[in-house]
This record gives structure tokens, sequence and C-alpha cells, in this order.
């Protein structure tokens, strides 16, 4: 209790700036965004890192550092570091749970879902229902001032699943 009035005073400052941005986006989703964003999931930095990016959003003042421990080609841990709005904030959370123990190729393809839904492209329930909380954030194309922040952390996942095969690639 002895955080609780500066932790008080940070999620209020959030809440105020989501408001004004959001303040037509569905109640419950909006509470599941700010939960991600108060009690990120996938926060802080791996001790294996086989992949990493780290992508800026300079509209916004987003800041995105991935991390990734690719085993097996499986995705065997991810973690983020990195400050900005709720949005990108939360996105990183929802998107580091969506892609926890899948392999490149379904985090690769659930990227492309993402990416595809931020531009208006239609895509099935079932590709949808991968994404998990993420999908939540699919409804942010609304609001076209915040795609990038929403979309920084999947772009950061992509970069670097990607950059490990161009590498492997120039290896041979
Ligand atoms: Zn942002």
């Amino acid at each position: 209790t002895r955080r609780k009035t500066r932790s008080d005073s940070r999620i209020r400052k959030q809440r105020s700036s989501l408001t004004l941005g959001l303040s037509k986006l569905n109640g419950l989703y909006r509470e599941v965004i700010l939960d991600h964003a108060d009690h990120p999931h996938n926060k802080g930095e791996l001790t294996t890192t086989t992949n990493a990016m780290t992508l800026h959003n300079p509209t916004c003042g987003d800041t995105i550092n991935l991390q990734v421990e690719v085993e097996d080609n499986k995705i065997k841990n991810i973690a983020y570091t990195g400050d900005g709005c709720t949005i990108s904030q939360a996105s990183a959370s929802m998107m580091t749970d969506a892609v926890k123990g899948k392999t490149t190729e379904e985090a690769l393809a659930m990227a492309k879902t993402f990416s595809d839904m931020a531009i208006g492209k239609e895509h099935s329930e079932a590709d949808l229902d991968q994404l998990g909380d993420a999908r939540i954030l699919t409804s942010i194309m609304e609001f076209p001032a915040r795609i990038k922040c929403a979309t920084l952390s999947w772009w950061a996942l992509q970069r670097a699943l990607l950059k490990d095969s161009e590498e492997e690639e120039n290896n041979e």
C-alpha cells in the first residue's frame, strides 16, 4: 500500500489519455485493454534471446523492445520492455500472450491477420480467435490515429522473426 499513491496517479493519467482517444470504444473492450496496460503480461527481459527488435512509433512516442527465444521453431519465451501510450503497451501484452508457445509460422500468420485487420481486410472467425485478447484491438481500426500504436508490437514480432530466417540464409 506504500506504492499506492504513485501507481494511482499513474493509472489516472493513463485512463484520462485513453478516454480522450477511445471514449466510443465498447466498455468491456476498454476494461480488458486497461487491465493489460495496468498489469502487463510478459513485461521484462529474457535471459536467452535468439531474436530481438526495437521499433518506435514517432507519431505517438511509443517504443517496443521485443525479445524472443525461439527453440525448435517454437516461441519458447517472449518478453518486452518499452513505454508509450496505453494502447501500444496493452497491445504488446496481448501479442506476447497470444504467440507464446506457437511455431514461428503460426506467429507470423497471426501478425499478418492483425496487420490485415488494421487495413480493413476481413478474416475468418477462426483466424481472429487465434489472436486471443489481441482480437479486441482490431476494433481500434475505427480510430485511424491509434492504428500504429496497436500494430507496433506485431510489426516488431514480424521483423524479429523474419530477421532470424534472413540470417540463416546468409550463413548458408
Ligand atoms: Zn501510441
